[in-house]
């Protein structure tokens, strides 16, 4: 396993309860290479403040997919302290206790599969690249001795965000904002400090500085502006059973689809619950301000509830859905309405939204879209937005996110190693190519190497939406099933 995080220990306990369910497979030895930090939380779920939440209610988080709780009963035995409860029936969990979790399910996993004769190594190094062969992997760490492997799976995460502006080194710019605490600290009393960026990244940071009381006013400054919406309490309701039907017969019947088609089964059932997709999307479609929107979605949630019951109904969905779109829809797609997509599908937790607009309200936030450049002066920085309007700023905090344009990979870095090497291809729209059925890599001429899988946000090009622990963890679960199928057996084992 290349990379400890989310991901892995997903395919970890995956793959242990696989084997502990075979009776006559052979345990593997796992080799798991992770440089930086313990195994499990990975960089999503790192050790920092209380205020980076969970975007999802504790209920909808889990190693395992087929025990959704999981989480929500490991959080009521270890954490109940420093849970949170919103107004809504919903809890949403600090990140960083999710990230124990991880690291308590890592350990329970690792000692399950010693005691069913395997074993579990961790290589504190970064692997440059990987070598297959026809039978097995050559694992090419930074400093020590190359690996042989049968199995590699790659869970690297996304890629480190770009430098959009080209900051890096002015004093002021701070490139990577996690920990967010480490980021706060940073920023001077009472300094004006731009985020760059409006998703959810933007907003852990806003909610970070905004408990200081030192007179430090933040912008979130960003191109279009969207916020992700706010995520509304879904309650007991349905699951749009016949959007689901409709998608399913919509696939069944034919090879591809339009964008056309599926917007017209979102209207239809969006018609069904009193709105429509026009009305649903009306706050982003019309770039409405982020107080704006906040205030919209916390005081009048019905079309949000309505159009995020559908995007949670679809979610076993999307990857075929997406695979199936014509080459114009998905390009349409990516150009319009993915931002759009991904503040619905990943929407803040309501209690984030009411601090947000606390925040905005008290004039310590702003949002402000349209921004153009920002470049590093004499001890500040100044951007300039759309209509010629110049702002200066003490401080600078990139908050676009991680991402999967495979072209940013720094040279030397596995994913441009495998790339360069022809073991892997960029898919057209990011990530790398794979297999959709099995995730396996995609080599230069379009194979599968049946050796080398992918789990997690890299295979996003080929499945869509992949940065959800959701996907993460069913990913986790298909690739475990298929190299548990290929283990070696036991002679003389009574079944
Ligand atoms: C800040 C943030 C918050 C998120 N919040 C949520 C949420 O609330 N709910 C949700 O469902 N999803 C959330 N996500 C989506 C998230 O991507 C998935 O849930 C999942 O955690 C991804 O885990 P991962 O192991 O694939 O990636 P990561 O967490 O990025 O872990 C990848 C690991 O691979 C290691 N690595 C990278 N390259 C190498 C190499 N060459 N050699 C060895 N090791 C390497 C890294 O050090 C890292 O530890 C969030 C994502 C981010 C970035």
């Amino acid at each position: 396993m290349i990379g400890g995080g989310a991901s892995a220990t997903a395919f970890l306990v995956a793959l242990v309860k696989q084997i502990s369910a075979e009776s006559v497979v052979e345990a593997p030895d796992v080799v798991v290479f992770e440089p930086d930090g313990p195994c499990g939380p990975g960089f999503a779920y790192r050790d920092d403040t209380d205020s980076a939440l969970l975007n999802r209610p504790v209920s909808a988080m889990s190693v395992d997919y087929g025990d959704r709780g999981h989480f929500r009963r490991w959080l009521g035995q270890h954490g109940p302290a420093t849970a949170r409860t919103d107004a809504g029936s919903a809890l949403f969990a600090p990140r960083s206790s999710f990230g124990r979790y991880l690291a308590d399910v890592f350990a329970t996993a690792c000692r399950d599969l010693g005691n069913l004769g395997g074993s579990v190594e961790v290589v504190r190094e970064p692997v440059r690249e990987v070598q297959p062969t026809a039978e097995r992997c050559a694992v090419g760490p930074e400093r020590s001795a190359p690996r042989w492997v049968d199995d590699v799976i790659l869970c690297l995460g996304s890629l480190p965000a770009r430098d959009v502006y080209r900051l890096s080194g002015a004093p002021g710019y701070l490139h990577q904002p996690y920990p967010v605490q480490q980021s706060a600290h940073a920023v001077p009393h009472g300094g004006e400090v731009l985020v760059l960026g409006s998703g959810l990244t933007a907003i852990d940071v806003a909610l970070e500085l905004g408990r200081r009381t030192d007179g430090v006013r933040v912008t979130l400054g960003s191109r279009s502006g969207a916020l992700p919406d706010v995520r509304c309490d879904l309650g007991a309701g349905d699951c749009a059973r016949e959007l689901v039907e409709d998608v399913r017969r919509m696939l069944a019947q034919r090879e591809t689809i339009s964008l056309k088609d599926l917007a017209g089964l979102l209207d239809g059932e969006l018609s069904r619950r009193g709105t429509t997709l026009r009305e649903a999307l009306r706050p982003f479609l019309a770039r409405t301000g982020g107080d704006e929107l906040l205030r919209t979605r916390l005081g009048e949630p019905g079309p949000a509830a309505a159009v995020q019951r559908c995007i949670v109904a679809l979610t076993p969905w999307y990857s075929r859905l997406w695979r199936a779109l014509d080459p114009a829809s998905g390009k349409a797609f990516t150009r319009h309405y993915s931002r759009v997509f991904t503040c619905l599908r990943s929407p803040m937790p309501p209690v984030n939204a009411r601090r947000l607009l606390a925040l905005a309200d008290s004039g310590r936030l702003s949002f402000r879209a349209g921004i153009l450049d920002v470049r590093a002066e004499d001890r500040h920085f100044r951007a300039l937005y759309r209509g010629g309007q110049e702002r200066r700023y003490d401080v600078v905090v990139n908050a676009t996110g991680r991402g999967i344009d495979v072209s940013a990979a720094r040279p030397g870095t596995l994913v441009e190693t495998l790339t360069r090497s022809g073991f892997a291809r960029p898919h057209p729209l990011g990530g790398l190519d794979v297999d959709p059925d099995t995730n396996e890599v995609l080599d230069a001429c379009g194979v599968p190497i049946p050796r080398l899988h992918i789990v997690g946000d890299l295979s996003s090009g080929v499945h869509f939406h992949t940065s959800s622990m959701e996907y993460a963890a069913t990913q986790a679960g298909r690739v475990a099933e298929r190299v548990a199928s290929r283990l070696p057996t036991r002679a003389g084992v009574l079944l």
